[in-house]
């Protein structure tokens, strides 16, 4: 849960606002695990709700499409959604709702965004050798046994001396 206090707001004029500057150790839940979560919020109350607005930075964790092996991936997310005022109806759209005591669990909203900012390829590293299409293994970890995961292909060698003669 990413419990903030709203109920100033809840309370208060259209276009009042206030900010907050949000620095979480860990976010971890059974759908999303993020490493930290940074930023600074700002609320300001609008005519059906509260209107959340701010840049947040996080690592999430995710599989890398290579070697299969989860890694955190840096995104930042750009948030700008209302939250509903107390008793409310919820919506897919707004699916987030300030509870009678002011508080409001902001968890759904950030995981959506968060969600969307992971790349479909997302890579644990640049370098990443992935795995072994016969055996399975995580190349990143040795080298297998298999004959195509011989380090050197002859087929590069022979661009290498193209590459090098092309240098004189
Ligand atoms: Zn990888
Ligand atoms: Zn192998």
């Amino acid at each position: 849960m990413i419990r903030i206090n709203l109920s100033t707001l809840v309370h208060a004029k259209i276009g009042q606002h206030q900010s907050i500057i949000l620095n979480l150790d860990a976010v971890s839940t059974t759908e999303l695990d993020l490493r930290y979560l940074k930023g600074e919020l700002h609320f300001t109350r609008v005519r059906y709700g509260v209107l959340v607005e701010g840049l947040l930075e996080t690592e999430v964790q995710t599989e890398c499409t290579r070697c299969l092996t989860p890694f955190y991936e840096p995104v930042t997310i750009e948030l700008g959604d209302i939250v509903s005022l107390p008793g409310a109806e919820l919506t897919p759209e707004c699916p987030v709702r300030i509870s009678e005591d002011g508080w409001a669990d902001l968890l759904p909203l950030i995981r959506e965004y968060v969600w969307i900012s992971i790349p479909v390829n997302a890579i644990c590293s640049p370098e990443c050798k992935g795995i072994c299409q016969e055996c399975g293994g995580n190349l990143n970890l040795g080298m297998c046994t298999c004959d195509n995961s011989l380090p050197i292909d002859p087929r590069w060698d022979a661009l290498r001396m193209l590459l090098d003669s092309s240098d004189n």
